[in-house]
């Protein structure tokens, strides 16, 4: 028998290993095993295929699978065509999708482990040594020692030379191991021995320890803690409760150390370790899953069951704040009800912590959350309980849950289905969730909810010509009603003089009535950091990146320079290396800057900043979001981050403060973009009992674009984008495809593409676009070519895919562009 095995390894396609006798039956499809690689190497990997097809192997070269690691398989065959798929389609290699699908412990590390050679004696006055050595071969000969504890135990730099030359000499070897990187959380639990489980053996117990007065003192407080009081008058011993070390150490303090070793070694209580669980459990509210939908929403949720009867996928498209994430609760829990799971998929983590407030209250013990935020133990935990029968019927989670292993998937809800955070953009796989949670359901025979309240115009294009049903909901919860959009125009008030800070006058009075009735508000701007520029007032010098290609961002906090694209960090400069200048000005502005206009403008206003830079870690956004919820802060100034289906009782008023950062981007999709950021923005206004007002500052208020959001024109927009896009040709008309090439030489890296262009232009004639250097063009030390291909609908995407990597594998075997990097981004958003 043969294994197909998946290693963690950007390389095309599977290895092959022989499947040792006695192993066979154990190892199944989608068990986790240790191979050997090269020399000395050793990897965890995934089988993904048992066969004998003996001619395809080369039998003699063939290596053995070395061990089983866990005795069930780690993965579901659906997983693993899931794989399989996202591999194909995305153009990247299976061992990618691999290390994004698992988490890290369950990928295996290998470790390199130092031991001493045989018959090597440490201590032998006649070997060579310096200090370091010495301490080394010492360590060694004690036990074998992975690099990380032989620099602690030598103390010294150097000890990587120091243990070559021992290898060199043959003193030292190098092994191989694999450690398992999961540690399974574990309590220590007391039990009393079985002999005491009578009334009468445990008061002769308690004689014999007259003269022991602090066992005598921790066994009554173990009876006590164990309820073994009501199990012997139950005459039931198997009510006695195991009791947690810890919690006997809180009753009785340090003393209890002693005591209870006394008491194991007499054998009256016995310890043991026991796994625990780290998940936390959400508790429900009693009949909230109950509560009346309005009749608006019921006449939907209604359309939905129905168009289910016929569609795979349904578009829920519903007006910010028509109470769809209830309607979706209903539906949870028919498929719930019915046997089967269900994946709620948000496209952003900071977007979890309502929605699993809100889950959690609803569905209690039956909600399971997973996101790259979490510890890593808790996802393998997560990861290894949706195996068993006790699986989470529902799971909240961003685009890497959809990884998870699924024995009964029966509904996705795709929440905000027209966020492009569903995209992963670096590394491979890059692959859309939504469009993948939409393969993976018709593969496993579920349904997928798409909502979303500003639809992407692929999806809509879908749902018009009849491949998706399409579920409308045009009235808000409650009948409040959308928000008033009032447009300010930047361009006229700077014309006239009153423009004295980074708010209209219109948005500054609005914004002092509604701190002045304790409401909140909330300003929104696509731009972090302190300012976007530092600009020479001299010669227009502003300062940029020596990695990258682009202009640094003040930071003022930190008071740093930083580059957005690779985070490297720069003092600021005290004058031009042009021309010497010394009046550096920042231009334009981000949200911190904003932050410090709003402490000035309105000093009254307790302002809280949700961006990429004050959410590093799961606590920080969590704080941001629950404070502002509970009117810590009354203001909260934010980039789009603050646009997504967040839910906020108390705010009034959505300051949009430079609309044009959106519309001018060079990006064939700004107008949706800007659309749907706008739209859900001020969708966050006015979201109970009375009609929000927001103020959207632009200097181009004339734009159609403007008056169809102004108006909630989802159907102006998309009709006027479409004209564009079938005149321009981009998606939904064609689909795209992105060719980045990457090289450290600028010379080899254009030739490369110019090449590639080359090569591909007779297939696909003026549907090739470029070479270009991207915006872009050089970044983390590499120089980048990008070509950009449109596919039309007469091509068959999988020979699309061949003419693609047959090209590539020529290319990259040239040995002139050794060191080339070429990829693909498929459907980039
Ligand atoms: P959406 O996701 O469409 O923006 P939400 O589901 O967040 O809308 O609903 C908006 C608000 O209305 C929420 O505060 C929610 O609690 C409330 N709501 C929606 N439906 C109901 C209902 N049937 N009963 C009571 N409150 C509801
Ligand atoms: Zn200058
Ligand atoms: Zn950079």
């Amino acid at each position: 028998m043969f294994a197909d095995i998946v290693l963690p390894l950007a390389v095309p396609g599977a290895y092959t290993y022989a499947l040792p006798l006695e192993m066979e039956g154990q190892v199944r499809v989608g068990s986790r095993v240790v191979v050997p690689l090269g020399k000395s190497k050793r990897y965890t990997g995934i089988v993904i295929r048992l066969h004998d097809n003996a001619e395809q192997v080369k039998v003699d070269k063939l290596k053995t699978i070395e061990e089983l690691v866990d005795p069930q398989p780690l993965l579901l065959e659906s997983q693993i065509n899931l794989w399989r798929w996202l591999a194909n389609y995305y153009m990247c290699y299976p061992g990618e999708v691999m290390k994004a699908a698992l988490p890290a412990g369950l990928k295996l590390e290998s470790e390199t482990l130092f031991a001493l050679a045989d018959a090597v004696d440490a201590h032998d006055p006649d070997l060579p040594q310096s200090e370091t050595e010495r301490r080394i071969l010492q360590a060694l000969a004690a036990k074998s020692n992975p690099l990380a504890d032989l620099r602690k135990e030598a103390a010294s730099v150097g000890t990587v030379s120091a243990l070559k030359r021992l290898v060199e000499a043959g003193l030292v070897e190098v092994e191989e191991r694999v450690s398992q990187a999961f540690k399974s959380k574990t309590e220590v639990h007391i039990r009393l021995n079985e002999t005491y489980h009578s009334e009468a053996a445990l008061n002769t117990l308690f004689d014999t320890l007259r003269r022991s007065p602090r066992q005598a003192e921790l066994l009554t407080a173990f009876l006590d803690l164990s309820s073994t009081a009501t199990a012997l008058t139950l005459q039931n011993p198997a009510l006695i409760r195991p009791v947690r070390r810890t919690d006997l150490h809180e009753r009785m303090g340090d003393a209890m150390v002693a005591a209870l070793s006394g008491l194991v070694k007499k054998g009256i209580l016995k310890t043991e370790n026991v796994e625990v669980a780290r998940l936390k459990t959400h508790k429900a509210i009693p009949g909230l899953l109950e509560r009346p939908l309005s009749e608006a929403q019921q006449t939907a949720l209604d359309e939905i069951r129905t168009s289910f009867s016929e569609k795979e996928v349904v578009l829920l498209k519903g007006v910010t704040s028509s109470g769809k994430t209830e309607i979706y609760a209903k539906l949870i829990r028919e498929t719930i009800a019915a046997g089967k799971q269900v994946l709620f998929l948000l496209p952003e983590i900071a977007l979890t912590t309502q929605i699993t407030t809100r889950l959690g209250k609803l569905f209690g013990d039956q909600l399971g959350i997973y996101h790259s935020k979490f510890p890593d133990n808790e996802r393998v935990e997560l990861w290894k309980r949706q195996l068993t029968p006790d699986a989470f019927p529902l799971i909240l989670g961003v685009r890497s849950s959809l990884f998870l292993p699924y024995q009964n998937l029966g509904l996705i809800i795709v929440d905000e289905e027209h966020e492009t955070s569903y995209k992963q953009q670096d590394p491979a796989p890059r692959y859309h969730a939504r469009d993948a949670a939409i393969v993976m359901a018709r593969a496993q025979g579920a349904k997928v909810l798409l909502g979303t309240a500003t639809p992407s115009l692929e999806t809509y294009t879908n749902a018009l010509n009849g491949k998706y049903g399409l579920v409308r909901l045009e009235t808000r919860f409650g009948d409040v009603s959308l928000p008033d959009i009032v447009v300010e125009d930047l361009a006229e008030l700077r014309r006239k003089r009153l423009l004295t800070s980074p708010f209209s006058p219109r948005l500054k009075e609005e914004t002092e009535a509604a701190l002045a009735r304790g409401e909140q508000a909330i300003f929104f701007l696509n731009r972090r950091g302190y300012s976007p520029v530092l600009q020479c007032r001299g010669c227009g010098w502003t300062p940029t990146c020596q990695r990258c290609d682009v202009s640094l961002t003040l930071h003022q906090k930190i008071g740093r320079l930083v580059c957005h694209y690779c985070g490297t960090q720069y003092d600021i400069p005290t004058h031009c290396p042009q021309c010497n200048e010394t009046d550096l000005r920042d231009m334009g502005a981000g949200t911190e800057k904003i932050e410090a206009a709003v402490e000035a403008c309105f000093p009254t206003a307790k302002t809280g900043r949700m961006d990429l830079d004050t959410t590093r870690s799961r606590s920080a956004y969590e704080g941001i979001i629950r404070d502002f919820q509970e009117h810590r802060t009354n203001l909260l100034v934010g980039t789009q981050m603050v646009t997504k289906g967040l839910d906020f009782g108390g705010v009034s008023l959505v300051g949009i403060l430079n609309a044009d950062q959106m519309l001018n981007q060079c990006d064939f999709r700004a107008h949706e973009r800007s659309f749907q950021m706008m739209t859900q923005v001020a969708g966050r206004a006015g979201r109970r009992n009375t009609q929000g007002r927001v103020v959207l500052q632009t200097r181009q208020p004339d734009l159609p674009l403007i008056r169809q959001i102004v108006e909630n024109d989802y159907e102006g927009m998309y009709r006027s984008e479409m004209a564009d896009r079938r005149i321009f040709r981009y998606p939904p008309e064609v689909r795209i495809i992105h060719i980045f090439l990457k090289h450290r030489d600028e010379r080899k890296v254009a030739q490369a593409a110019r090449l590639m262009g080359d090569t591909l232009r007779p297939h696909f004639g003026d549907d090739l676009l470029g070479p270009d250097k991207p915006a872009v063009g050089f970044a983390q030390m590499l120089h980048i070519r990008k070509l950009l291909l449109k596919v039309s609908p007469n091509f068959t995407p999988s020979s699309v895919r061949e003419t693609l990597l047959s090209v590539r594998a020529r290319l990259l075997s040239i040995p002139q562009v050794k060191g080339l990097t070429v990829y693909f981004d498929v459907d980039p958003v």
